[in-house]
């Protein structure tokens, strides 16, 4: 779709230098006629009007009561849908280049945070890994002329063999600005050893000193409820040992936490041991380096994953953590829309909507995963001002060509994407 411009402004944008992003999004822009999935637990609206100003949504309604602002540029999404702009609640942006890690800059920063954006995943909470740049651009993005995702940062992933290095690590994070704490509790398969239960208490705590929220990745039960007594702000990834009890059920709706599946992380451990179905995928190849297919097809590389006993334990796993979601779905757990995306071959973009068929097939509505990566994710990463289309948030959202209320592959008929009112450009 192609932004409308009127021919008034096209003749003074002309006078000026760099005119695009001064008038990019000057004024207001209203959606017409589309079905409106807002990310509330509102019945999607049908032949709706979104109007935003300033790149903020104004106003929200059915056509026939909403009145347009004077000058307002319209565009017609009639037999189309909107759904608020995808949020992934645990990403990583910035390290990998190709399939290798280790290249954190801002031009790779901003080539990811693009590529989300193109997908309609307009929101990256980046829990570890993150450096100067990255904070940086968390905070040059609350303006009207954005057209890349936005991101969220945790600093570094926090480590310590003592208190006082735990807390330290805190510190650092803190004062750069984090938007999280983020700490791994995890043995790797019975390979390391996890931080221990005394440190953990320690990081919560210096955390909480410094008003932060804290992010956990795990994979076992006990450890799950041992971090929630704790004080544990997030689950990052899902319980993948054996099916959550009730116990668990009830600590987590008590404590009021969010618990993010990250399915597909576990779908990249095993995926390449042959050729996984999303190479024949359109919505995967427009965005994949022919290069990084090559690599993943090699038939040695293949063999050694089908060899790999980790990569078999995570195979197994993702069968429980399906059944997990699944479970805590249906007992009310705020389940946020998460991938771990970023690492090689975890594919930004592709992945979040591949997330949301398994939250699908795990047993969640369409609608229930679409609020999950919408209203509900931006509650469980305390931002308040996007995830859903209400008046007052930014005007991030994903225009569709066929219904995900009916079928959440539609996720994938993306028309074009919006970021503060702004087109995101390449679509
Ligand atoms: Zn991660």
């Amino acid at each position: 779709m192609k932004k409308i411009i009127s021919v008034g402004l096209v003749l003074l944008g002309g006078l000026l230098l760099h005119w695009p992003s001064v008038f990019a999004n000057e004024g207001s822009i209203a959606f017409v006629g589309a079905r409106i999935i807002d990310g509330t637990d509102a019945a999607p609206l049908e032949d709706g009007v979104i109007v935003i100003t300033d790149g903020r949504i104004r106003t929200v309604g059915p056509r026939s009561a909403v009145t347009l602002p004077a000058g307002t540029q319209q565009i017609d999404v009639s037999g189309k849908t909107i759904i608020p702009g995808l949020i992934n609640a645990h990403g990583h942006v910035g390290g990998t280049l190709g399939l290798e890690g280790g290249h954190y800059n801002t031009e790779n920063l901003e080539r990811q945070l693009s590529l989300y954006a193109r997908y309609g995943v307009t929101t990256v909470n980046s829990l570890g890994g993150d450096e100067a740049q990255g904070f940086q651009l968390r905070d040059s993005q609350y303006s009207a002329d954005l057209e890349r995702a936005r991101i969220l940062v945790s600093g570094s992933v926090v480590v310590g063999n003592n208190e006082a290095a735990v807390r330290s690590a805190v510190n650092s994070n803190a004062d750069m600005g984090a938007n999280f704490i983020k700490v791994r509790v995890d043995d790797n398969l019975g390979n390391t050893s996890k931080m221990p239960q005394n440190l953990l208490e320690a990081l919560v705590d210096q955390a909480h000193i410094r008003r932060l929220p804290v992010a956990v990745h795990l994979f076992y039960q006990d450890d799950a409820k041992f971090v929630l007594n704790a004080g544990a702000d997030l689950i990052a990834h899902s319980v993948r040992d054996e099916a959550v009890d009730q116990q668990l059920i009830s600590l987590i709706n008590d404590k009021d936490v969010c618990y993010i599946p990250t399915l597909t992380r576990e779908v990249s451990t095993f995926v390449y041991e042959s050729e996984p179905f999303f190479f024949a995928d359109p919505f995967f190849l427009k965005e994949v380096e022919p290069a990084i297919l090559a690599t993943l097809r090699e038939p040695e590389r293949q063999s050694r994953m089908r060899n790999s006993s980790s990569a078999q334990q995570y195979k197994a796993a993702l069968e429980v953590a399906m059944a997990n979601v699944g479970t805590l779905s249906n007992n009310g757990v705020k389940i946020a829309m998460g991938t771990d995306t970023g690492p090689a071959a975890r594919f930004q973009g592709y992945f979040e909507h591949m997330e949301l068929q398994m939250m699908v097939d795990s047993g969640m509505s369409p609608l229930d995963a679409i609020r999950s990566a919408t209203g509900v994710a931006a509650e469980c990463i305390n931002a308040g001002d996007i995830g859903t289309l209400e008046p007052g948030k930014w005007g991030d959202l994903v225009v569709l060509n066929e219904n995900p209320a009916d079928n959440i592959e539609n996720t994938k008929t993306v028309d074009s994407v919006w970021i503060a009112g702004n087109e995101v450009p390449g679509n």
